[in-house]
């Protein structure tokens, strides 16, 4: 049987997506979409979205997206051809047609370009939303959002953070969008590689500044206490100027504890590992400990490479957590991380911090409890030994720790 272009429309409408999807993702919806945890990345808090009516997914996380045949290829590994079979072999149908398949192909794109575009636009609007909020906070020193970094043994405050007394936590409740309560904050620009604001990064802090603020749901579900809002993906939050070598960690205190420690470096946090990483090519190996799941290569997409830096960046250290809940998809990006960067820049390394901890956690010797915490000055050493070299991207010869960061 052959397929024209609309038989192979109705093959993938078939399932409408959130079915098919629905197998592998515990999906609730909201309004005329549904949301769930990403089945690419790991995460805590929605931000996957299936829309049927467009036969579209989207992740606001790690910008995975298409339609049907991408999720098919994406989570089984498949080529687009192979998916079309099996998505034809789940329909009970034979397929033969070739140029459909293309048609097909092209039909998705198309959609998926508009889908974006309108994406960019929401975006747009979002930006100046953030301008406003950005506009109405003070200078991070000598406000709750510096007493807030010291409990975490930083004392290097940037001109960059800012402070905002009391700011809203919106959260979506059964579709509806309620402020669980008002917390100060400290607030920090996102920027994109031209120096354009995007957006901004939120903490939301406990009223005696002590740690991270405690939201939770109202079915009891512990709330992130970091939001970025606007455009994150792409962007970076600038703590120092840009200079010819840079560092790059994923949160604002991993990356204030390195500067902290390894003066000249100025490191700049990227907000996730994600971000951090950008897209990637092909299929990488089965994921250890997820059954059916794939890790992500070590190679970048140039398309969709996230978080860029500024041209006159010569050197880029990526400075990667090792305490998160995922650490082998963790590992990956981070040398991901660094080959995209090499591409861009020429030189890179990748440097995972000790296991198991973060480069804050390293930096307070695990002392931190709500007191101020006993610091223990973090030598490079330390820092280096844990690192202890792990990538020259592009087959350069490996570098040798301490002494070179
Ligand atoms: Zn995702």
């Amino acid at each position: 049987m052959k397929f024209s272009p609309d038989q192979l429309d109705a093959l993938k409408s078939h399932f409408p997506l959130s079915v098919l999807i629905g197998r592998d993702v515990a999906l609730k919806k909201r309004g005329a979409k549904h949301l769930g945890l990403c089945p690419f990345h790991a995460e805590r808090t929605p931000s996957f979205q299936v829309d049927d009516t467009r036969g579209l997914y989207h992740c606001f996380g790690c910008g995975a997206g298409g339609d049907v045949l991408k999720y098919v290829e994406q989570t089984k590994g498949f080529s687009f051809v192979e998916a079309v079979e099996w998505l034809a072999g789940q329909a009970g149908t034979d397929l033969e047609d070739l140029e459909a398949v293309r048609e097909a192909a092209r039909k998705t794109r198309l959609a998926r370009e508009r889908f974006e575009a309108e994406e960019r636009a929401r975006k747009a609007d979002d930006v100046v939303a953030c301008a406003r909020l950005f506009r109405d906070t003070v200078p991070a020193a000598g406000t709750g959002a510096q007493a807030y970094l010291m409990y975490r043994g930083i004392q290097i405050c940037p001109e960059s953070l800012r402070f905002a007394p009391s700011l809203p936590y919106y959260h979506q409740v059964d579709g509806r969008f309620k402020i669980l309560g008002w917390f100060p904050a400290m607030v920090a620009p996102l920027q994109l590689a031209s120096g354009a604001f995007s957006g901004v990064h939120i903490t939301y802090l406990d009223t005696d500044f002590s740690r991270k603020a405690e939201i939770f749901d109202p079915s009891g579900d512990k709330l992130p206490a970091k939001k970025m809002r606007g455009n994150a993906w792409g962007a970076a939050i600038r703590l120092g100027p840009v200079s010819g070598e840079l560092g790059i960690a994923e949160g604002i205190e991993t990356s204030l504890s390195v500067m902290q420690e390894c003066p000249p470096l100025v490191v700049w946090a990227a907000g996730s590992l994600w971000n951090m990483a950008g897209g990637w090519l092909g299929r990488g190996l089965p994921h250890p400990d997820r059954p059916g799941k794939f890790l992500p290569t070590e190679a970048p997409d140039p398309r969709r490479p996230a978080m860029t830096l500024p041209p006159i960046v010569q050197t880029v250290r990526v400075l990667g957590d090792a305490d998160g809940r995922d650490r082998a998809t963790g590992q990956v990006l981070l040398r991901l991380a660094a080959r995209k960067f090499a591409s861009l820049h020429g030189r890179a390394f990748a440097a995972p911090a000790a296991d198991g901890q973060d480069y804050n956690d390293m930096l307070q010797g695990g002392d931190y409890g709500h007191d101020l915490p006993t610091t223990r000055r973090l030598a490079c050493g330390d820092l280096g030994a844990a690192a202890n070299v792990i990538l020259r991207a592009y087959g350069e010869t490996a570098i040798n720790y301490p002494g070179d960061l």
